[in-house]
């Protein structure tokens, strides 16, 4: 991801089909080549073009969800993850369903959808932006900070779930697509043992089983890892999808403790403030 790069997009049309977490629907996801500063722009099925930016997010409630004029996309954050980590800048997203589809619960089959589209370079130049303040998100227990970095994009995670057998982890990664792509990327979604009847009486994760998550009980996981510490980096993947939604591309450190959907899009909306207030 340098500095200086082209901009990117998807080399060719590619498509996805798959369950919803949320919804239980089949969704069908099209990545399509986009012109350049087009960004990542999700179309839906009624014909509505919702910008992938934090000011078009209405529910950050078990995933992140965008939305405009009634017509919405839910479950963004694991593709919004895979196209900033893999480095596509600009890219359609048709969406047929109401929202993206859970794949296995990481961003591993949307690396390699995006893989299989192969990317293609644009005439023009990527513009990655510096932080050159801090800026702090604070709700609760969890809190969010990116402050200036000069060398790229940088993630730090702690998570504390003290009363399971996840425990306290933490996670500080330099983000390269390498590493993107086999640190972060192939973690899953995982839920609480003890939020599980909770999350099934608000109507959530009526998609979701062991193909495309795992539970955290008290004193063991739903079946085996991909990491020791799967949780904390999925939550490292989830803060990268919903900082995607600042719009640009930028230099920074960016540290999460409890991270939240909330808490992240908070963040995305601030940096993006923040990287605004130097263009003026
Ligand atoms: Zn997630």
């Amino acid at each position: 991801m340098g500095r200086h790069a082209e901009q990117t997009t998807v080399a060719r049309p590619v498509s996805k089909e798959g369950v919803g977490l949320h919804s239980g629907e089949n969704c069908i996801v099209s990545l399509l080549p986009a012109e350049p500063d087009a960004g990542v722009v999700f179309a839906t099925e009624s014909g509505v073009a919702i910008p992938a930016t934090a000011e078009f997010v209405v529910d950050t409630e078990r995933g992140t969800r965008l939305g405009r004029g009634g017509a919405a996309v839910g479950s963004v954050e694991h593709l919004m993850a895979a196209l900033y980590g893999v480095g596509v800048d600009n890219v359609r997203v048709d969406v047929e369903g109401p929202e993206i589809p859970a794949c296995d619960g990481s961003a591993a089959e949307w690396v390699s959808l995006i893989g299989a589209a192969g990317l293609a370079k644009l005439q023009a130049r990527r513009n990655v932006r510096r932080l050159r303040r801090d800026v702090w998100v604070v709700a609760g227990a969890s809190w969010a900070v990116a402050s200036p970095d000069g060398q790229g994009l940088s993630l730090a995670v702690g998570v504390n779930y003290n009363e399971t057998v996840a425990g306290q982890q933490t996670l500080w990664l330099r983000l390269t697509q390498r590493r993107f792509a086999r640190e972060l990327a192939p973690a899953r979604t995982f839920a609480l043992v003890k939020e599980l009847p909770a999350l099934r009486s608000q109507g959530l994760a009526r998609g979701g089983d062991g193909s495309n998550a795992f539970a955290v009980g008290e004193e063991e996981y739903s079946g085996p890892l991909r990491f020791e510490d799967e949780v904390v980096r999925h939550k490292a993947l989830d803060l990268l999808g919903d900082l995607a939604l600042c719009g640009r591309r930028f230099c920074g450190h960016v540290w999460a403790v409890r991270p939240s959907h909330g808490t992240n899009v908070e963040l995305a909306r601030a940096v993006r403030a923040a990287l605004g207030e130097e263009e003026g």
